[in-house]
């Protein structure tokens, strides 16, 4: 690294957990870049402050986690994606300006599209479990690739019809009873709970009612086969799991940033899951 290196990094509270340090870094050496992506742990009160000041810092741009992608949004111009979502994870400077994105949309959708090629083709209805943050990104990008019916199955249910108000009427709101009766017409089924996670109750879903070329993809990658993953597998449907969407997340910015697409590759895959089993 030089001293006129690109630099990028991932902004949060707390941040070490964060897997993008580990992503970015194979990729910018893979593709041997005079560039670096660091950790920056930034309390909230010292946000905007720090934001708004990324180039004098050296910064290109910036991923940001929990819990600043809110102020993210308000303190940046969002694209389409940033704005429906809600919340931006991704910033990137240009002409002196100061962009956002959220790239868990094209993340879950990307994944999706390497796992299960053609699983949009004339998906009709889903079932999308939880109504958070990342279930505005996995509905967003549903709308997106033209799904015309989207079930948001959450807790909470005042959660989920606040998606239906924000994403209008191809999303309903439903409960957990109502679940074999829209499985049995659903293909696609989404985990955007934290049911499953290590240390976390376990999701109870019964998968029979769904067809047989129905596909379920779950956001949760801790552990990286998920009770519901391994449920869906033993039943013979097609997966998509949350290490492929974390990585495909990563590729816009990186992009962005450095002006190379990168490719998530098995050999990156195997590092973050190994490092993920730590
Ligand atoms: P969030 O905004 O906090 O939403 C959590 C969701 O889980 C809510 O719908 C919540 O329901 C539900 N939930 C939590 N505990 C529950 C319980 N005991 N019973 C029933 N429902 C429960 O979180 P998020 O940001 O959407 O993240 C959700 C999960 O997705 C996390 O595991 C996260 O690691 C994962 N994720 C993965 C990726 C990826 O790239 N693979 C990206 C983003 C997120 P209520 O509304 O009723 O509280």
């Amino acid at each position: 690294m030089t001293a006129g290196a690109r630099a990028a990094c991932v902004v949060g509270w707390p941040v070490k957990h964060s897997r993008s340090p580990l992503i970015h870094n194979y990729w910018i050496e893979q593709h041997k870049l005079d560039a670096v992506y660091r950790y920056e742990e930034i309390p909230p009160e010292a946000f905007a402050d720090f934001i708004s000041h990324l180039s004098a810092r050296g910064y290109v741009g910036a991923n940001i986690t929990i819990p600043h992608k809110e102020a993210a949004l308000v303190l940046s111009e969002p694209d389409d994606r940033a704005r429906a979502v809600g919340a931006a994870n991704t910033l990137w400077l240009a002409q002196g300006h100061l962009h956002s994105t959220n790239t868990d949309v094209e993340g879950f959708t990307a994944n999706l599209d390497a796992s299960v090629p053609g699983w949009d083709d004339a998906l009709d209805e889903a079932v999308v479990l939880g109504a958070g943050g990342s279930a505005r990104a996995v509905v967003h990008g549903l709308i997106e690739r033209g799904c015309g019916r989207i079930h948001v199955v959450n807790r909470t249910p005042v959660r989920a019809e606040a998606l239906r108000q924000r994403f209008g009427e191809a999303v309903r709101a439903a409960h957990w009873s109502a679940l074999p009766h829209l499985l049995a017409r659903a293909g696609l089924l989404v985990n955007t709970t934290s049911l499953g996670m290590t240390g976390q109750p376990p999701l109870e879903v019964e998968l029979s009612p769904l067809h047989a070329d129905a596909v379920v993809a779950d956001l949760v990658y801790v552990p990286l086969e998920t009770p519901l993953l391994a449920a869906a597998r033993g039943c013979g449907l097609a997966t998509a799991d949350g290490i492929g969407m974390l990585l495909h997340q990563a590729v816009r910015g990186f992009q962005l940033w450095f002006g190379v697409r990168p490719e998530v590759t098995p050999e990156l895959r195997a590092m973050v899951e190994a490092d993920l089993g730590k």
